[in-house]
């Protein structure tokens, strides 16, 4: 048994979550938390809402909203949305906690402390007219880089791109259209080159990444320059420095505040869960005894959309170097201790729509609750299983979301279920018995295809190949049906053929039962339907659970998903019990009509 830590990219609070925001890593991640607990591990996911920021503040400022106030709204949102997919967050919680600030701090004092952080003077704005400070956001120019007219002083939205204000050509001020005027002032940067070497040694180190992230990852050490780790702007987490702690116009950046947020999501739910120092089971290098920075069984996955990618395979393993004192300038740890890098990053690659980018502004897009409020939660994750982007671009289309909901899902797996259950109950009323006469070849073959794919299965969802590993499960399903074809047990109706009747329907059973614990991480909703067509009471798949909360120290209430992920169907095949009585079955799967596809294609605009 390993203590896992799923480390979830913190979705931005400044709108509704789109289908590809959950595609890439919300959706995967929790198959593989799902899966890591069923075989046995400590798992701890965790995430929340990234509320941080100047896009935050200037669409506040637009709706005339405080930034608090617009992220509470789209915090409440992404946990409702990510509670209706079934996402097993252990917590999912928000980078506006006083508990965040804190461990924030901790980090940049220490890096400080340590030497990683530099004071740099740098060209910020004043407006001429008045002389006060002009916070980035208020300064719009064409982006040096891609040419783009409008982009922010501190990133250009067309590009990507993080910019200064003083690069922008033909600046100007958002309030008067005048030009600022740029003075020195200071600002603090993270000495990345100050851990190239370190990094360099860790990345070498590396096992089981996916190749791409790991050529893209060495190829950035080659060219590290210093990053600004602090702004002009008033919506942040303050310096924790004597001189600064008190200034309002200076704040820490957006991005070195959400990186941090996958350690104190977890020193969170060590406070909330009655055992404060808990969380050190997945982070500190230390309690298992290993100075590599990756403990004895302590693994951390990280999982992210492939833009990402620079924050979890450098900058937080940087941040984590300097806080354990491991850069160029050396040092001592913080207050908690040695802190573990990520044993593995873990990124997807896009999701597109209908051949488009999705794009809010242009209504390329579906959202979350939109999606959920026609279709079921396990549609949409079954389709992100089989046809997601784990390795390459993909497209997603209405017409092979149908496809896929219609012929695999429902004519495969769905049929599956109720046939075998439906002439069971109707023969037997029960599960029935295995004839004396015993199990002929054709029967041991199906039922020791569905044991060995555990092995298989759980493998593949261990190396994050989750496509490959639905498709295993989804290849028992097919064998099962194909089974049943050749048995054909409706034929097996007189009195001297019932026996065998009811060991062709005790062997399809006891597969739906297996097949049902391999489909588990993957259908959550639909395999404890499942459990409990075939008599099966209790929690086969936990689910999470919206719960309001006080801030542990002293701020605002609010919402945060967690849950009891202790229970649940554990990762090998369980006997089914002869005897055991068997509900007339309801189907598990809706099968959709033909013209959902021209409807959501009118929804559409773009
Ligand atoms: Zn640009």
């Amino acid at each position: 048994m390993s203590h896992v830590l799923a480390a979830v990219a913190w979705p931005y609070a400044n709108g509704p979550r789109h289908i590809g925001h959950v595609s890439g890593f919300g959706v995967p991640s929790d198959v593989f938390s799902r899966y890591m607990r069923m075989a046995g591990h400590d798992v701890l996911m965790v995430s929340g809402t990234d509320e941080h920021g100047t896009p935050i503040q200037v669409q506040a400022d637009k709706e005339g909203v405080t930034p608090r106030e617009l992220a509470d709204r789209y915090n409440r949102v992404i946990v409702e949305d990510l509670h209706g997919l079934g996402l097993s967050y252990d917590l999912f919680t928000r980078t506006t906690t006083r508990n965040h600030y804190a461990v924030v701090q901790e980090l940049f004092e220490t890096l400080h402390r340590n030497g990683y952080i530099v004071p740099k003077v740098t060209m910020g704005a004043i407006s001429p007219s008045t002389g006060r400070t002009l916070p980035d956001r208020y300064i719009e120019g064409t982006c040096p880089i891609c040419g783009y007219p409008h982009a922010r002083g501190d990133q250009c939205d067309n590009c990507g791109n993080q910019l200064d204000p003083v690069d922008l050509i033909n600046p100007r001020s958002k309030i008067n259209g005048e030009t600022p005027q740029f003075v020195e002032t200071e600002h603090f940067f993270l000495d990345l080159p100050a851990f190239a070497q370190a990094l360099g040694k860790w990345l070498d180190g590396r096992e089981g990444w996916r190749p791409n992230v790991l050529r893209f990852s060495r190829n950035l050490l080659d060219d590290l320059q210093p990053r600004a780790i602090t702004r002009d702007l008033e919506w942040g987490v303050p310096i924790p420095l004597e001189g600064w702690r008190d200034r309002s116009d200076k704040r820490i950046y957006v991005w070195f505040d959400a990186v941090i947020g996958y350690l104190s999501a977890s020193i969170e739910w060590a406070r909330r869960s009655g055992a404060p120092e808990a969380w050190r089971r997945w982070w500190a290098a230390d309690a298992q005894g290993s100075a590599e920075g990756e403990g004895g069984d302590a693994r951390g996955y990280y999982f992210m959309g492939k833009d990402n990618i620079v924050f979890h395979s450098v900058i937080w393993p940087a941040l984590l170097l300097g806080y354990d004192g491991d850069g160029d300038r050396g040092g001592e740890p913080g207050d908690l201790g040695r802190l573990n890098l990520p044993t593995e990053v873990v990124s997807s690659e896009f999701l597109t729509m209908e051949g488009k980018k999705f794009s809010s502004s242009r209504q390329v897009v579906i959202y979350v609750r939109d999606f959920l409020a026609r279709y079921d939660a396990d549609a949409l994750r079954y389709f992100i299983a089989v046809a997601g982007p784990e390795s390459q671009d993909t497209d997603f289309t209405w017409a092979e979301f149908l496809r896929r909901n219609n012929d695999e899902l429902v004519a495969g797996w769905g049929n599956l279920v109720n046939r075998s259950i439906s002439m069971a109950a109707k023969n037997f009323g029960a599960i029935p018995s295995v004839d004396p006469a015993g199990l002929t070849e054709a029967d041991e073959a199906l039922l020791a295809t569905a044991r060995s794919a555990f092995a298989t299965v759980g493998d593949l969802i261990a190396r994050h190949r989750q496509k490959q590993a639905i498709g295993e499960a989804m290849r028992v399903v097919a064998e099962a049906n194909k089974y049943l074809s050749e048995q054909a047990p409706w034929k097996l109706k007189g009195e001297a053929d019932k026996p065998r009747m009811g060991t062709v329907l005790h062997v399809a059973l006891q597969v739906v039962s297996d097949a049902n614990t391999l489909l588990t991480p993957f259908l959550p909703h639909s395999a404890q339907k499942v459990h409990e067509l075939l008599g099966g009471t209790g929690v086969h798949a936990p689910m999470p659970s919206i719960v309001a909360v006080d801030d542990l120290d002293g701020g605002p209430s609010y919402p945060v998903l967690t849950g009891d992920y202790t229970v649940g169907a554990r990762w090998e095949s369980v006997p089914v019990e002869p005897g055991r009585a068997l509900a007339a079955p309801k189907p598990v799967f809706r099968k959709l009509d033909p013209s959902i596809v021209d409807e959501e294609l009118a929804r559409l605009g773009g």
